[in-house]
């Protein structure tokens, strides 16, 4: 026997009975992110390797663990684990930056991460989002905050928990740094190997740590005063009261999440994320902030940003199955000719519209319909030689024998 070949571990297929569920979240974004001014844009599902590594940021899981990279032609590429690094290279290159600002773009495809799949992590996953380029004033981060959760709200999601922090600037964030890492140094034994590695590197990821005994540590009052304390300084403070204010003004629920800090390298000042407690462990359907340095990192002029980015599986778990939509009319009938021709007729105008290709027995043709189509058009030798259709409206049963003309009023 052949050996089957299977669909590749933590990656899915899409089924026909699940796309109209992912229809809906894209017809909603197009929506809502046309209200707000945003246009789509679409970048290579590969990149090269390097824009990764400097975008993402190399003391992060994504850029260590969890990158498909291949070589091709000497060069190194990688498939995208995210995509503000994608779109922010774009921007440079495609000269955005001389378009008026606010540059408005959304975006939405696969990403890839090599992860220990579970429900609500894939390796191929799909997201949705959105980057603002060129306004540095806390109503950008507010908007996106907005609109992220209108968006949610278009799809029936109502109940979920906005959290916001500030990371502050670089120079502020450092002296942070510094008094955590003392505070945390007798404990450094007692992290996990994970905390251990980004304690040099990267010490505010180890607030993000999702280890209980790393958690349990950090609730150590004297861990908790640093973590609570207010390290921000006086112009960051006055941008993250401004959000809030915002926030407050527009009636979106929120808290503050003092040991929210977000995976990637590039945020400053604001971070968020937008959770379900219907989701489990894996509970972020959005997270996004602020990441001022990125546009000029990458070798653009210095352009302050702020974007999300959504899981689009997630979003799909929360919501209820839809039921696949029923075709308009199919053609019930042993003249395939005839047949043929009023579903290509119907078609042209619009009508989603089949007939059965096999010329099964009628009855059978009749209960093919009652299952997929709003009517039945029935032609039959009397229809034919009359040129009429007879429509039998398969929710009720009611039926009538009408020209084509009469026909379009029925559909
Ligand atoms: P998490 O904490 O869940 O690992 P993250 O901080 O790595 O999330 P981001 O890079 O901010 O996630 O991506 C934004 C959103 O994309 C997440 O909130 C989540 O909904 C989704 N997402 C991230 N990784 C995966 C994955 N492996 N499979 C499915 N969805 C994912
Ligand atoms: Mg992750």
């Amino acid at each position: 026997m052949t050996k089957l070949i299977q669909v590749i571990k933590g990656t899915h297929d899409i089924l026909p009975q699940e796309i109209e569920l992912w229809h809906f979240l894209e017809e909603k974004a197009v929506k809502i992110f046309n209200e707000y001014g945003y246009k789509e844009i679409r970048t290579p599902i590969f990149e090269a390797t390097e824009l990764f590594a400097r975008g993402v940021g190399d003391t992060t899981d994504i850029v260590n663990k969890e990158m498909y990279t291949f070589e091709k032609s000497d060069r190194s590429l990688t498939l995208r684990p995210e995509n503000t690094a994608g779109v922010v290279r774009s921007f440079i290159e495609n000269g955005m930056s001389r378009l008026s600002s606010p540059v408005k773009l959304w975006y939405k495809g696969p990403m890839f991460r090599y992860e220990r799949p579970q429900k609500g992590r894939q390796r191929q996953f799909h997201q949705l989002g959105v980057e603002m380029f060129g306004i540095k004033d806390p109503t950008a981060d507010a908007e996106v905050i907005l609109m992220a959760v209108n968006y949610l709200k278009s799809l029936g999601l109502n109940d979920l928990d906005v959290e916001i922090n500030s990371l502050g600037c670089p120079k502020c964030r450092e002296n942070f740094k510094q008094k955590l890492k003392e505070v945390l140094k007798p404990e450094l034994n007692n992290l996990c190997e994970d905390c251990q590695n980004r304690y040099e590197k990267n010490p505010l990821r180890l607030l993000d740590c999702k280890v209980e005994s790393c958690k349990a540590i950090f609730e150590k009052p004297e861990i908790q005063k640093v973590i609570q304390s207010d390290f921000i300084c006086e112009e960051c403070k006055e941008h993250f009261d401004k959000l809030k204010l915002y926030l407050d003004k527009m009636h979106v629920k929120y808290s503050v999440n003092k040991l929210l800090v977000r995976g990637l390298d590039y945020y400053n000042r604001t971070v968020f994320e937008i959770k379900s407690n219907n989701l489990g462990s894996q509970n972020a359907v959005c997270g996004g902030g602020r990441y001022d340095s990125l546009v000029k990192n990458l070798g653009g002029e210095d352009t302050p940003a702020v974007g999300w980015a959504m899981g689009m599986e997630r979003l799909i778990s929360l919501l209820p199955a839809k039921e696949s939509k029923k075709l308009d009319g199919y053609v019930v009938s042993n003249y395939p000719a005839e047949a043929f021709e009023l579903a290509e007729e119907l078609r042209s105008l619009g009508y989603c519209v089949e007939f059965d290709l096999s010329n099964k027995k009628f009855t059978k043709q009749l209960e093919k319909a009652s299952k997929v189509a709003k009517f039945a058009l029935i032609l039959g030798e009397d229809e034919i030689k009359s040129n009429k259709i007879s429509v039998k409206n398969l929710a009720t049963s009611e039926q009538k024998t009408v020209s084509k003309n009469e026909l379009r009023s029925i559909l």
